[in-house]
C-alpha cells in the first residue's frame, strides 16, 4: 500500500517501512564513519530500544562498540488487511536487526511490557543465550505514559501538570503552526504519586535486582538512565513539574542501583541528555516552542547534535575509550552541556518573548521541527519516493 503521514495532535499513527529503515541506516552509517569505540560494552541490554534516544543508544552499542544487543520496546505489528501500517519503533527494530545479523552482531527483540514481570523473565532467557550470558551494559530509557504495576496491577498514568499553582505559558501548536497560550494545570497529590510510579526509578531499580538474582550482570557492569533538565523556561512544566518530580526519582534511584552494581565493581548514573524531538518530548506543553528556538540557535553556531550524535558522544567520550566519566555535583553525566551554554541559553532566551505566528518560520525552526517530527516516522526523507506501494 501508499503510506502517507497522518497526524493526530502531537502522534502520527502512521510509520513508513523504507523511510524508517533509511532512518536506521543513516544512523548506522554515521557510527561506522565516527569509528570504533576502544574497550566498550560486549552485551547490552536496552531497555527502550526502538525509537529516540534508547535507539541511538543500541546503534552505537552494536555498530561503535561490536557489542551483542537484546532490545526491549513496545511496538506495534503492521496489518495487511486492515491497511494499518506497524509503528515507527517496530520498522526501526526490523532494519537495526537485518543489519546487525549482516554485520555478524548477536540481536535478541523482546517486544512486550518492560514493567512487566514476564518481559524481565523472557529478556533473562535471551541474556542467557547470549554469547557472553551476562550483560555489562544496562541502558534504561523508556517514556510512558502508564504502568501497569507488576505486583498489584494497579495501572498509573504520568500527568504532565505544574505542581504548586496553575501556569500559563507560551506555547506552540503544532498543528496549526500558531502560537498560543497555554494553561498548565495544577497537579493533585495523587497525580504526582501516579507519576513518579510511572517515570521514576522503581522499575529500574526491578530491572537491576531481577538481572542480580538472576546472574546475567558481568563484572564491571555499567547501568545508565535518561533524564532531563532544560533552561528555568521550561521549569514550570518540566523540570518543576510532575515529570521532574519523576525524573528526581530516577537520579536518586541511580545511588541504590550504583551500590548494588560496585559488588561487580561496576556503576550506575543518570546521564542528561538534550532536547530533542522525539515521540515523547512532541507530547509535553512548551517543549516544541523550546526546541524550535533552540534548534534554531544552536543550528547557527554549528553545535547541534541530534540522537546518535548525543549518543556517540556519551559513549565515545565518556564511558569508553579510555575516558572517564565527568560527574556534576549531583552525581550526573552532563551531556546537555552544550545546550545549557550561557550564550545559547541567553539567545534562546531573546528570542522567546518575540515569537509570533507570522515569525514563527523566521525566528525560530519550526520547519526543522516539523520535519525532524514527520522523519520519526519515515517520512520527508529525499531518498525515499512515498508514491510507491510499499509492503508493510
Ligand atoms: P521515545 O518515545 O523515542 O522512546 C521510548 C521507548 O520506550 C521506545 O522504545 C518505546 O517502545 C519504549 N517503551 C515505552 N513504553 C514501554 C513499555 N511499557 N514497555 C517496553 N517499552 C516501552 O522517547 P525518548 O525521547 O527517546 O526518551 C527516552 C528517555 O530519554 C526518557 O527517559 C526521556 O525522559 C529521556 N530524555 C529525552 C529527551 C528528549 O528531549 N527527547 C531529553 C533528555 C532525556
Amino acid at each position: 500500500m501508499v503510506v502517507t503521514p497522518k497526524v493526530k495532535g502531537f502522534l502520527c499513527v502512521t510509520a513508513h517501512p523504507e523511510g524508517c529503515a533509511s532512518n536506521v541506516r543513516e544512523q548506522i552509517e554515521y557510527v561506522k564513519e565516527k569509528g570504533a569505540i576502544k574497550d566498550g560494552c560486549k552485551t547490552a541490554l536496552i531497555i527502550g530500544s526502538s525509537t529516540g534516544y534508547g535507539l541511538a543508544s543500541r546503534i552505537v552499542a552494536g555498530f561503535g562498540c561490536g557489542a551483542s544487543t537484546i532490545g526491549v520496546y513496545f511496538e506495534r505489528e503492521g496489518n495487511e488487511e486492515r491497511e494499518r501500517p506497524a509503528s515507527a519503533g517496530w520498522y526501526n527494530t526490523a532494519e537495526f536487526t537485518k543489519q546487525a545479523e549482516q554485520a555478524g552482531l548477536y540481536t535478541a527483540n523482546i517486544n512486550g511490557d518492560a514493567f512487566s514481570d514476564e518481559i524481565k523473565q523472557q529478556t533473562i532467557d535471551a541474556i542467557k543465550k547470549s554469547p557472553t550470558g551476562k550483560v555489562d551494559l544496562i541502558v534504561y530509557s523508556l517514556a510512558s505514559p502508564r504502568r501497569t504495576d507488576p505486583k498489584t496491577g494497579e495501572v498509573y498514568k504520568s500527568v504532565l501538570k505544574t505542581i504548586g499553582e496553575e501556569r500559563e505559558d507560551k506555547s506552540l501548536d503544532t498543528d496549526r503552526g500558531a502560537i498560543v497560550n497555554v494553561k498548565v494545570p495544577v497537579a493533585t497529590e495523587r497525580e504526582i504519586f501516579e507519576t513518579v510510579k510511572t517515570m521514576g526509578g522503581e522499575d529500574w531499580e526491578l530491572w537491576i535486582k531481577a538481572l542480580d538474582e538472576a546472574g546475567v550482570i558481568a563484572e564491571g557492569c555499567t547501568s545508565m538512565a535518561y533524564s532531563y533538565i532544560g533552561p528555568k523556561l521550561t521549569y514550570p512544566i518540566y523540570r518543576s513539574g510532575t515529570i521532574g518530580m519523576a525524573k528526581e526519582d530516577l537520579e536518586k534511584t541511580a545511588e541504590r542501583i550504583d551500590a548494588i552494581l560496585k559488588l561487580y565493581r561496576g556503576k550506575a548514573f543518570v546521564s542528561i541528555n538534550k532536547a530533542l524531538v522525539t515521540q515523547a518530548s512532541s507530547a509535553i506543553p512548551v517543549v516544541p516552542l523550546y526546541v524550535s528556538i533552540l534548534y534554531k540557535v544552536m543550528k547557527e553556531k554549528g553545535i547541534h547534535e541530534d540522537c546518535i550524535r548525543q549518543m556517540y558522544r556519551l559513549y565515545a567520550d565518556n564511558l569508553y575509550n579510555g575516558n572517564f566519566l565527568d560527574f556534576d555535583d549531583a552525581g550526573r553525566v552532563r551531556i546537555d552541556d552544550l545546550e545549557l551554554r550561557e550564550d545559547v541559553q541567553q539567545a534562546v532566551f531573546d528570542i522567546w518573548p518575540n515569537v509570533t505566528t507570522e515569525n514563527l518560520l523566521d525566528i525560530t525552526d519550526y520547519a526543522g521541527y516539523k520535519s525532524e517530527f514527520l522523519k520519526l516516522f519515515g517520512f520527508g526523507r529525499p531518498d525515499i519516493d512515498y508514491s510507491k506501494d510499499v509492503s508493510i
